[in-house]
């Protein structure tokens, strides 16, 4: 495949973000079936370094696209942050999270966005990007494509981004994971459904957080161990960083048989995540960037749901820029900023400037005070009720509401 091939809506990268784009474009317009291409370097099923924690807003977005979850899950029910100052329960009497693997949940994507009339070109690289009045010229390894508008979701690492926009290299956390099998009879994740967060890394030069999910491998319980370093240190080098961040999760974790892991016996993985800035620009011109390529949740390193999101503001953008409005593209970037997506992520930046700060000790001494704030916290957060859409205002009216009377925050 050499020759030129052109297309009216191209998107780089078959993860949930360049998937979710896809999906929602042909729901809200099925007439596009046919005309929209996305590129992979890889082919699905493929590994993907990811926890899989499905929080209950990528939930409502599943159902919005009418995807009904059929890949193996562990629904978690309840959830623990543990804390220099003392642990919070995080349950909230419901699901707070489904964890799946992301071989399967990307491909079971991959599988409802060629029905819904998406072709997928497997084994394709993007190399570059450029832009003229006419269009969208993407060379690949496998030839070069021309294409109307171009749909950045090429992950942390993206290319797109690299090639069309200004790239600030501060703004990439990193994170590393090892799959531990465990009986789950003798597991309290397993036992309890509980996902764990320990955050008293933070005191030993981490700005983030360990993490501890049950979930199946091929069948097999396993605890899906993990560590988020938001500000990895420059001067620490890579090495050292690796090896700070690995000591961190065998302290977390004690209880485990995780020896392997500074010896290097154990495999684990690591991947970069890269997170929302105010000052980044999500259009230029043609291009769009979305999901990781975009810039994700800066507290936690969550991305999927963001995935989902700016799929559909993407959508949107796009439908209305083949339709003739010149002004859609930029809406988009106006949309990822004041939206309430945009908000949300601004909001996580704060809060990741404090917790993981000088001061972290003292913002979680005043985050424990009350219980009720820290439900809205995890409500707000999972995105229940569509709390996280609310305005400035009207979300902290409720909170304080919820604080001052009681009653439910929801
Ligand atoms: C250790 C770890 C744990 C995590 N845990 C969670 C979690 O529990 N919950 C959660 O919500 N988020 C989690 N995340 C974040 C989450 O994995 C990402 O936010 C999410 O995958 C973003 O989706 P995406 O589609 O933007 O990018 P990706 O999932 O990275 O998809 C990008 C796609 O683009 C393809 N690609 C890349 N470069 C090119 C190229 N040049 N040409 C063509 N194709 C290309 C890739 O093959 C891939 O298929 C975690 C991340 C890490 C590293």
């Amino acid at each position: 495949m050499d020759a030129l091939r052109k297309c009216d809506v191209l998107i780089a990268g078959a993860g949930p973000a360049g998937l979710a784009s896809a999906l929602y474009l042909l729901k809200r317009r099925p007439e596009f079936g046919g005309r929209i291409v996305a590129l992979d370097k890889a082919a699905h099923p493929r590994f993907k370094v990811c926890a899989g924690g499905l929080i209950p807003k990528t939930l409502r977005a599943l159902d919005e696209l009418g995807i009904r979850l059929d890949v193996p899950a562990v629904d978690i029910v309840k959830g623990e942050a543990r804390t220099e100052v003392g642990n919070v329960d995080l349950s909230r009497g419901d699901v707070l999270c489904r964890v799946i693997r992301r071989d399967q949940f990307d491909a079971m994507l991959a599988r409802h966005a060629r029905d819904a009339g998406l072709e997928i070109i497997a084994h394709c690289r993007v190399l570059d990007v450029a832009q003229n009045d006419g269009g969208v010229r993407v060379d690949t390894d496998r030839g070069p494509f021309k294409t109307h508008v171009l749909i950045g979701a090429d992950g942390s690492g993206s290319r797109v981004r690299r090639a069309a926009f200004d790239s600030a290299k501060d703004a990439v956390g990193r994170a590393l994971m090892v799959d531990v099998p465990v009986n789950p009879e003798l597991a309290r994740e397993f036992i309890e459904r509980r996902y764990v967060f320990d955050f008293r890394c933070i005191a030993g030069g981490i700005s983030g957080y360990c993490w501890s999910f049950p979930c199946l491998i091929e069948g097999w319980p396993h605890l899906n161990l993990g560590i988020y370093d938001q500000l990895p240190r420059e001067d620490r080098g890579s090495a050292g960083e690796q090896a700070l961040m690995l000591s961190q999760l065998h302290k977390a974790f004690p209880e485990l048989p995780l020896d392997g892991l500074e010896r290097r016996t154990m495999s684990w993985h690591a991947f970069p995540i890269r997170w929302f800035q105010r000052f980044d620009r999500y259009a230029s011109g043609r291009v769009l960037l979305a999901g990781d390529a975009a810039g994700v949740d800066p507290l936690m390193g969550e991305g999927i749901s963001c995935a989902f999101e700016h799929g559909k503001y993407a959508a949107a953008a796009v439908a209305g820029f083949l339709d003739g409005d010149v002004e859609a593209l930029t809406k988009y970037d106006d949309a990822l900023h004041r939206g309430s997506i945009g908000r949300k992520l601004a909001i996580l930046g704060f809060a990741a400037r404090n917790f993981y700060g000088r001061r972290h000790r003292a913002f979680f001494r005043v985050a424990s005070i009350s219980r009720r704030a820290q439900e809205i916290g995890v409500d707000w957060y999972n995105g229940a009720a569509h709390l996280d859409e609310l305005p400035p205002a009207a979300l902290v009216a409720r909170w304080a509401r919820a604080v001052l009377f009681g009653g439910s925050v929801r």
